[in-house]
């Protein structure tokens, strides 16, 4: 009832002053607006909520943003967790250009700074840290042709804040990601990656008929090394094994610590024949590490190798694979053995 009155008392009392109606309408708009706007955080809250990875969240986030604030390429760089993310609306040659623009202004220390700055080739790049002083990682804008005003700018850097938290959680989730992945001891893959990456790569390789080839490898006389040098020493062995191994592969073949002593090795586009000679290097390798040994007692490695074929299940082909290792534990160790 009191508030019934004094909305009339208003009303009565605006109606003879025109000029406080067009202030009141002006403060109800801009109620308004902020209420709008409040609503488009909210929503970038929930989506953020729904976003557990970096690459899903930093996508969540240029999609949100780009009707306020149109862009070619949101990226995100953090240099001491290793993490680099880059989404980018365009395609082709426009792709290329903007990624190298975003690249060259993560690497430039002069554009590490805050706030705006412009590439030569009608880029703009707006770059913010983002996250705790302590550990903050870089979240840059670029834009092709047109300057990014400072309002842009500005609306920017305040939803950020919304950002910095979210993003924190998405770190925390890869490293957990990363680490449920990883052989402690040696960082390679572990068990747990050759049981998800194998099965799309065999649906694939039957798909498109190209040559998948593993390697089943187990270390010789390794339990030597533990008894003359010690466990731990043993550990340091195990690693530079390791090290050694997955210099000489590439990105995209698959190297796994299985356990103990036990190696697996999955070629993907590589048949027996390229297989053996990769093989061989990698016995080669090891026997050439300075190990402190006697002579009938020398750490090397032995491989069996086993090419997949659609008839094949996963686990026939390790079988496969570890009948050909046995075979060169049996003749002799330090050696290749292949159907
Ligand atoms: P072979 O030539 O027949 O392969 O014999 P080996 O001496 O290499 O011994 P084998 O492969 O049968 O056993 C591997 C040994 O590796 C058994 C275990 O004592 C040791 N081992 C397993 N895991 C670890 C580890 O994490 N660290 C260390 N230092 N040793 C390990
Ligand atoms: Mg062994």
């Amino acid at each position: 009832m009191n508030v019934a009155v004094s909305f009339l008392d208003t009303i009565n009392h605006v109606e003879s002053n025109p000029s406080e109606l067009t202030s009141l309408i002006a403060e109800l708009n801009r109620m308004k607006k902020d209420s709008e706007w409040l609503a488009k955080i909210n929503d970038l809250h929930a989506r953020l909520a729904r976003a557990l990875d970096l690459t899903s969240m930093i996508e969540t986030f240029s999609v949100w943003l780009t009707p306020f604030l149109k862009h070619d390429l949101i990226g995100y760089n953090h240099i001491d967790r290793q993490r680099k993310y880059m989404f980018c609306s365009g395609h082709g040659p426009d792709r290329r250009g903007v990624i190298k623009v975003a690249e060259e202004a993560f690497n430039d220390s002069a554009k590490k700074h805050d706030g705006l700055c412009r590439d030569q080739n009608q880029f703009f790049v707006h770059s913010r840290s983002v996250g705790s002083l302590e550990a903050s990682g870089r979240l840059l804008l670029v834009r092709k042709h047109r300057k990014i005003g400072t309002d842009e700018a500005e609306m920017f850097d305040n939803v950020l804040e919304v950002l910095s938290e979210p993003l924190q959680r998405a770190l925390d989730y890869e490293d957990l990601f990363d680490q449920v992945r990883q052989d402690s001891l040696t960082g390679l893959a572990n068990r747990r990656v050759f049981d998800e990456q194998i099965p799309p790569l065999l649906a694939s390789a039957r798909r498109h008929g190209f040559p998948v080839t593993l390697c089943s490898m187990d270390l010789d006389k390794f339990k030597q090394v533990n008894d003359q040098l010690g466990h731990a020493e043993g550990d340091k062995v195990l690693r530079q094994v390791a090290l050694t191994f997955a210099k000489m592969v590439r990105s995209s073949d698959i190297l796994v610590r299985m356990g103990g002593d036990e190696f697996l090795l999955v070629l993907p586009y590589t048949d027996l024949q390229a297989a053996h000679h990769l093989g061989q290097r990698l016995c080669k390798a090891v026997d050439q590490l300075d190990i402190f040994s006697k002579p009938e007692e020398k750490l090397g490695v032995s491989i069996g190798l086993a090419q997949w074929h659609p008839d094949l299940s996963k686990e026939e082909w390790i079988q496969k694979a570890d009948e050909f290792l046995y075979q060169a534990k049996k003749t002799g160790r330090c050696r290749v053995c292949l159907e």
